[in-house]
């Protein structure tokens, strides 16, 4: 199973994580209501998981002005 992490705002690549036997527990999924799943976990194309948090930039961004976060920062 791949798992890819992009940032949902700007959609930059912050990598991935390429395993067979990792948990969603591991992951830390577990602490994600299911609301947060849907808006943070979906599969791409090839059946992959595909994982949308915040780059650095947005991070910092989005401190700087917290207007721009209307869907929240549940991974914060
Ligand atoms: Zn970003």
């Amino acid at each position: 199973m791949r798992y890819r992490y992009l940032c949902r705002y700007c959609g930059h690549n912050l990598g991935e994580i390429n395993q067979e036997h990792i948990t969603e527990t591991q992951l830390g999924f577990h602490f994600l209501t299911p609301q947060e799943r849907q808006t943070i976990i979906s599969k791409d194309d090839g059946g992959n998981t595909v994982v949308h948090v915040l780059c650095d930039y947005c991070k910092e961004a989005l401190d700087l002005h917290p207007e721009l976060s209307l869907i929240g920062n549940p991974l914060q």
